[in-house]
């Protein structure tokens, strides 16, 4: 039988209309399989070994990655018997001869004990309990909680803060001192209250109170405390109180966090040459613009926002690299000797308290503008604190 040329091309056309979809799919894959392959097996095999081996031959003559100092000065149970310096800089630095504060003083109790960070430089040690003596005879307070401090050989710290690396940072609670002795329990759980309102642009008046404006001018008031750090809408709640005088309103510098404790930072004492000071705070109250401009940011990240255009083009998120961690290395060489034979991690020096709080990894408590973090906002005078 004869079969004619249009009876054989119809059925073949008919099946490949059919068909097409599916074995494009099929040929796109196997063309993406091909331009990802290597051109050959064999020699792509061998490329790989190579790498691989250079790679691993790099690894064993560099080492393994030294430890982290925060791991080395986390493990620091007691002060190094040196006498008292702070050494390097607040971000980056150590602390000899450490002292700790009492856990419980005659105006003063230290909070979060499982921390144990209640370490400082004397100098520091002494201004805490002079400012909770202070408050208590003068600006209604019955005493003061005591936050973080320094860890026993200050350095880099595993959760929370930037700074209080060198014994000059103490963080002090604005909630007022219960009228009773806390159990360690009660230091690890009850949590600080937010002087911020609800629009985290101003103070709740419901918690904010003329004493706590004392408290920080108090603090201030030291000559060898050098900085206050508090949140904006504090400072603004102070420069809007007339009955404050503004001596003293320059070492009171706006940042984020810190609405629920102020950070107490001293200058560089005499007998540490080795400490890095920090700019010097102008001579300015920062009551205008500076504070304008950060309520403004705060403004721009809690308030309404207008509605935004769908962004026409979807540019992926390239993730930030992680900052190198801080080594033993990047420190003042003297903090090696401060580090000294260290023993590993024991158990924790308060008995009651089995774990350190997740809290601790709390970003509200550290240094870090976490508002910034979490937004995406930089703000224009970071690290100008
Ligand atoms: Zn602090």
């Amino acid at each position: 039988m004869k079969i004619g040329l249009r009876q054989v091309i119809l059925p073949i056309a008919l099946v490949a209309l059919v068909v097409m979809p599916g074995s494009r799919k099929l040929s796109a894959q196997t063309e993406a399989a091909a331009t990802t392959k290597a051109p050959t097996p064999t020699k792509a095999a061998g490329k790989k070994k190579l790498v691989k081996k250079s790679a691993k031959a790099k690894a064993a003559k560099k080492g393994p990655p030294p430890t982290p100092a925060k791991v080395l000065f986390g493990a620091a149970t007691v002060p190094a018997p040196l006498k008292a310096r702070a050494i390097g800089f607040y971000a980056k630095g150590c602390l000899a001869g450490a002292k700790g504060i009492a856990v419980d003083g005659p105006a003063w109790q230290v909070m979060r004990l499982s921390r144990n960070r209640r370490w400082g430089h004397p100098q520091l040690i002494a201004t805490v309990e002079r400012l909770a003596a202070d408050v208590k005879a003068h600006d209604g307070w019955n005493g003061l909680l005591v936050g973080d401090i320094s860890q026993p050989r200050g350095g880099p710290m595993l959760t929370g803060h930037a700074s209080h690396q060198i014994g000059l940072d103490a963080d002090i609670w604005l909630t007022p001192m219960p009228d009773r002795k806390l159990t360690n329990r009660e230091r690890e759980d009850l949590p600080a209250t937010s002087m911020l309102a609800a629009d985290r642009v101003s103070v709740n008046p419901e918690v904010w109170t003329e004493a706590h404006g004392k408290l920080i001018l108090r603090a201030a008031s030291y000559p060898q405390v050098e900085r206050v750090l508090v949140h904006p809408a504090i400072k603004k709640a102070l420069c809007e109180n007339k009955a404050f005088a503004r001596t003293n309103f320059n070492k009171i510098r706006p940042y984020w966090g810190h609405h629920y404790h102020m950070h107490v930072r001293l200058g560089c004492p005499k007998d540490s040459p080795g400490c890095t000071p920090q700019p010097v705070v102008g001579t300015e109250d920062g009551c205008g613009k500076e504070v304008d401009e950060w309520i403004a940011r705060f403004k721009r990240i809690y308030g309404p926002r207008p509605p935004q255009p769908e962004p026409k083009v979807v540019v992926p998120k390239v993730k930030p690299k992680p900052k190198p961690e801080i080594t033993l290395a990047d420190l003042p060489t003297e903090c090696k000797a401060v580090l000294g034979n260290t023993s590993p991690p024991g158990p924790s020096p308060v008995s009651d308290v089995a774990k350190p709080d997740p809290e601790m990894a709390d970003t509200a408590e550290s240094d870090e503008p976490e508002d910034k973090a979490a937004k995406g906002d930089k703000p224009a005078v970071a690290g100008k604190k």
